[in-house]
């Protein structure tokens, strides 16, 4: 019932949106200028932070999954599908993260344009863990995975036709992983992502997204090195996490972590809890590894880390931000004080 009115509201508002466009006199701008802000829809907090980030004062950004709120299972509200009717850009990690933003548009055409920010980022395959991959990320893309090189370029050059369509297809449901921005290095893709798309559709205020992006890059770069810095100090053996669901791959890779088991087992937060005997491995595991300490996340209810923590009788760390930002105000209201925070409780629960 809610859906129906919902899309009825937004085919009324698209068609508005054509009325106004259509209309003799004053033309819908195009290219806004300077004093009137692109509007900016990013699909959840972290993402914000980044549009904000390179559009300042040029763009209004509306973020739509808020922060601690859970993005995998996420129903969007009729004012999220107005801001998505009424935006010129729309900011998606794609990979399968965002489901609900397909529906959208599968039922409404907005006009705006959706940027996938993670496109240029090679993603980690979904499914199980293999520890051997990941150690050289550049080595890794040219040797079997010639497949993630083909969503590149649309019209497959060798490949068979059929392959790149599964491969397309794949990319949007779920095969590979999402959570790209645990690696700082893929921030800085998405960051030079939001910036080109930005200038593209106000070039106007291109010479500001570049400057803003260069500034912010500057900072993650340096927040690169305080993280390996950090991690440094944690000696090899204790770097192995336990957390609710598969949210730390990409960082794992990237910053020389092992991830040692999940509660849900599952790259989605919408996987049903694990079963008795899931809980019985997975503690087996925790034992096995030696870890102090497991994680629970700010988007998933702690009962269940809980839980298993007293199971394996260790303890329960404070909670990561893993899939969005903290509240105002928190360590992790930023994407830099997130990841910041995130590093120092790691180090703090398991160096012991
Ligand atoms: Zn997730």
């Amino acid at each position: 019932m809610l859906l129906v009115f919902a899309r009825r509201l937004v085919h009324a508002f698209v068609a508005l949106l054509l009325t106004a466009s259509l209309a003799p006199a004053p033309l819908a701008a195009q290219t806004p200028a300077s004093d009137d802000p692109l509007s900016v829809v990013a699909s959840f907090s972290i993402l914000g932070d980044l549009a904000r980030q390179v559009g300042g004062d040029a763009v209004h950004v509306s973020t739509l999954v808020g922060p601690g709120v859970d993005a995998h299972t996420y129903d969007p509200a009729p004012a999220d599908l107005v801001a998505l009717s009424e935006a010129d850009i729309v900011f998606e990690i794609g990979l399968g993260f965002e489901p609900w933003l397909d529906n959208f548009y599968a039922s409404a055409q907005p006009p705006g344009e959706r940027v996938v920010v993670s496109e240029g980022i090679t993603p980690r395959e979904g499914g199980e863990h293999d520890d051997q991959e990941g150690e050289a990320p550049h080595e890794d893309g040219e040797a079997h995975t010639d497949d993630v090189h083909a969503n590149d370029d649309e019209a497959s050059t060798e490949g068979e036709e059929g392959e790149t369509h599964a491969d397309d297809a794949d990319r949007e449901h779920g095969a590979y992983d999402p959570h790209v921005w645990h690696d700082v290095a893929n921030a800085i893709v998405m960051t030079e992502n939001i910036r080109d798309a930005l200038a593209a559709a106000d070039p106007a205020d291109a010479a500001l997204y570049e400057a803003n992006a260069a500034a912010f890059i500057a900072e993650l770069e340096a927040l690169d090195a305080e993280i390996r810095a950090q991690i440094e100090t944690l000696p090899e053996e204790r770097r192995r996490l336990v957390t609710s669901h598969d949210t730390f791959g990409y960082f794992a890779d990237a910053y020389g972590f092992e991830v040692v088991g999940t509660a849900l087992g599952s790259l989605s937060t919408e996987a049903a809890d694990p079963s008795a005997q899931e809980i019985v491995r997975l503690v087996a595991e925790i034992e096995a590894a030696g870890v102090p300490a497991v994680f629970a996340e700010n988007v998933a209810n702690p009962d269940l880390m809980a839980a298993i923590a007293a199971e394996a009788g260790v303890a329960l760390a404070p909670p990561l931000y893993t899939d969005a930002l903290g509240p105002e105000g928190s360590p992790g209201e930023s994407y830099v004080g997130m990841m910041r925070a995130n590093v120092k409780a790691i180090v703090d629960a398991l160096g012991g």
